[in-house]
């Protein structure tokens, strides 16, 4: 069969869009038939020093959905299909050599949550202020080693994720609720593909976890080491009784996907839209060189 990918230039855009488990069974963005937004090219392919990796869009937004007022370029892909036929958790850094390489400054990362928090039930959107991921990632794209210090502080831009609480809530429908940042909620990030245990559920809750998610620390550490914000878009669909019910073999609650896919995916869409390019917070300041002598003299 022949190679369907494209080998491309990797363009330069300031904005990334992550898909995930959240846009689910959906042709992203073309299923979600948003107007204005199209796509310029997909099955790109781009070669980094890490391997080739496939499977990106490029897509276009319309000037009249922007806050400059401008067209805007957007790259995309699938986090956890890169590639799509089996897991390869060094993906991660693939991708976002090509985001650094681009120039990215914003990235918006879409995925599915348990919540171990009994207040937060599925159907829920967070938008986690925190993150424990305690090996951070094997995966690191910091050059120079200790040329740079990434702080673990603010690892979600508070600016962005206002404006997505604010998107949701013209979508989001009015039986469920949108956990914004400025609440302090924590994710904890578990590798997968192997759904969480309720032993595990449980290590996660007593460390201060408020919900599980499986990709959301590559993301957003990564996103730290090119010097850009990170924002995630995530929703609920198994609460903290489904973790500890061990009668029942499934974890995921399957009714809360559909409706809610396409109004997450359509969020996301408008919020990386309204992004603004001009940089009023501090995100990109928390990757800081460090002084010479700290790698000059050894
Ligand atoms: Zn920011």
């Amino acid at each position: 069969m022949p190679d369907r990918q494209t080998t491309a230039p990797i363009p330069s855009v300031r904005t990334a869009l992550i898909t995930g488990s959240a846009n689910w069974g959906l042709a992203f963005p073309e299923d979600v038939g948003m107007a204005g937004v199209r796509v310029l090219a997909r099955d790109l392919a781009f070669d980094t020093p890490y391997g080739r990796t496939e499977n990106w869009k490029l897509l276009e937004f319309d000037a009249s959905l922007t806050a400059e007022g401008r067209t805007k370029h957007v790259l995309c892909m699938y986090s956890h299909g890169n590639p799509r036929d089996h897991i390869d958790h060094s993906c991660h850094r693939r991708a976002f050599s090509v985001l650094m390489q681009s120039g990215v400054r914003r990235v918006l990362s879409c995925s599915t949550i348990g919540a171990v928090n009994k207040a937060i039930q599925p159907g829920d959107m967070v938008i986690n202020a925190d993150i424990v991921e305690l090996t951070q990632t094997p995966y690191s794209l910091l050059e120079g080693r200790q040329r740079f210090d990434c702080s673990g502080k603010q690892l979600v831009c508070p600016q962005c994720a206002a404006l997505l609480a604010q998107t949701a809530k013209r979508h989001w429908p009015a039986s469920r609720r949108i956990h914004g940042v400025e609440l302090g909620l924590v994710a904890a990030h578990s590798y997968g593909p192997r759904l969480t245990s309720p032993a595990e559920a449980m290590a996660f809750r007593s460390m201060g976890a408020d919900v599980i998610n499986h990709s959301i620390a590559p993301e957003a550490t990564l996103s730290r080491e090119i010097g850009a914000c990170f924002t995630p878009c995530a929703f609920v669909t198994a609460g903290f009784n489904d973790y500890m019910d061990r009668n029942r073999g499934q974890l995921l609650q399957d009714d809360v996907m559909p409706s809610l896919s396409v109004i997450a995916s359509r969020v996301a869409l408008e919020t990386v839209a309204r992004v603004p390019d001009d940089e009023s917070c501090i995100c990109h300041k928390l990757k800081s060189p460090q002084p010479a002598e700290r790698y000059d003299r050894f």
